[in-house]
């Protein structure tokens, strides 16, 4: 099929209309929509101007399509009324193999980082319990939490 002056104006009118390639191509005869699409990519016409668009879907959201949540901690367990109202125990820290304590240098997210002992004596260490409320263990979590 040629593309002669006539047909390629028509073309132009058809498309600036908003006509989809389909009925440009019926409208002309002889032509596909696909090489309409094609002449009308030769011609640089850019996107149709559609006047009727299609019923705006709602907008999805956006937390169910991008990238995963990021979460810095594994989700722990939250104490009950009941624990918070619990008598506190006085606790030592934590013993570990070797007689070890839990330091600043030692101290990981899954430790209870409640601080036992005056920072400036070297008996002091952090709790180093595992940590099941924000933090904590479940005995400093109440230490902790109980006055907010
Ligand atoms: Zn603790």
């Amino acid at each position: 099929m040629k593309w002669s002056e006539d047909r390629v104006a028509l073309l132009r009118e058809l498309w600036l209309d908003g006509k989809s390639a389909a009925q440009i191509a019926q409208t002309l005869g002889g032509a596909t929509r696909n090489s309409v699409m094609g002449k009308v990519h030769r011609l640089k016409l850019g996107p149709r101007t559609t006047t009727h668009r299609p019923v705006a879907r709602p907008a999805r959201t956006p937390a169910r399509r991008s990238a995963p949540v990021q979460r810095l901690a594994p989700r722990l367990p939250v104490l009950s009324a009941e624990e918070l109202e619990a008598p506190i125990a006085h606790l030592n820290p934590r013993v570990f193999a070797g007689g070890k304590v839990a330091t600043v240098l030692t101290l990981t997210t899954a430790m209870c980082k409640f601080p036992i002992g005056d920072p400036s004596e070297d008996s002091f260490a952090f709790c180093g319990r595992t940590a099941c409320h924000r933090g904590y263990c479940i005995h400093h979590a109440r230490v902790v939490f109980k006055a907010s």
